[in-house]
């Protein structure tokens, strides 16, 4: 459902992707894992347009975008609605309560209407467990169920593809353990997902895919047990090493 091919990206001298490739088939989770400042947060927000690469083609679901080539805001518009992303923090508008959260986007972006976006909130709220706070205000609930607010504001959006980055790592550890939950549902759902995380043992349990990232390469790809148990390079045994 992903083609990622030749992806470039610099920050004016800093060059973070030196070409990256990698396939994520229909229904399967890609985990990326890699040192601080490996790109990954780059690849993702790559896949979402959040940062437009310098080169790559890049497939994402129905929709191809040559990056090096010519393409307009019509392009990276249809591209972008291919997936749809939950980042570290909790991204929630402060002053929407959660029920305004999660149908902000399909109702003032997508122009569905309203009543239809209410009943899949509610639907994908009461998924998550969070039905009774959907009247409530961000600041009322924890960490881990705004995170899962964030999530289902993503889900709402009804994407071919779910990206996560770092999803558990600005939460308190007792709160990881409900929002690793939530997306192990998902990925038992069929959803396509890449989730950025340094929850080793998540990506033992949930990953098809596994890919260390490191200075802006990929540096080794396979399934967990190959990458997190038998890896080939030394620099992904040293990072290993570090978070095990
Ligand atoms: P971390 O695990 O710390 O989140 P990462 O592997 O996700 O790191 P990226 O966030 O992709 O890494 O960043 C890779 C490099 O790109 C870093 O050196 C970062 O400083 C740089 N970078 C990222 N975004 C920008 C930006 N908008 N402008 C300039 N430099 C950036």
């Amino acid at each position: 459902l992903i083609d990622v091919d030749g992806l470039r990206k610099s920050f004016g001298d800093n060059e973070v992707l030196k070409g990256i490739d990698f396939a994520v088939p229909a229904g399967s989770v890609t985990v990326i894992i890699g040192p601080s400042g490996s790109g990954k947060t780059t690849i993702l927000r790559s896949l979402n347009a959040l940062d437009l690469p310098d080169a790559g083609i890049i497939r994402v679901a129905d929709e191809t975008i040559d990056f090096a080539g010519s393409y307009g805001k019509a392009d990276i518009a249809r591209y972008r609605r291919q997936s749809a992303m939950v980042f570290q923090g909790h991204n929630l508008f402060p002053h929407k309560t959660v029920l305004e959260n999660v149908i902000e986007g399909p109702v003032i972006v997508q122009k569905r209407p309203r009543a239809e976006a209410v009943a899949d909130a509610e639907r994908l709220l009461t998924e998550v467990g969070l039905i009774e706070k959907r009247d409530e205000y961000p600041d009322q609930l924890s960490g881990g169920q705004q995170q899962r607010v964030g999530i289902v504001r993503a889900l709402a959006l009804q994407p071919k593809v779910m990206l996560f980055d770092e999803p558990t790592s600005a939460l308190d550890p007792e709160l990881v353990g409900d929002v690793l939950t939530v997306l192990k549902d998902l990925a038992a759902q069929g959803w396509t997902m890449v989730v950025v995380t340094h929850e080793i043992r998540f990506a033992r349990q949930v990953a098809d895919q596994v890919i260390f990232a490191d200075h802006g390469v990929v540096l080794e790809r396979g399934t967990a047990r190959q990458v997190i148990d038998d890896p080939t390079h030394e620099r992904t045994r040293q990072f290993l090493r570090r978070l095990l």
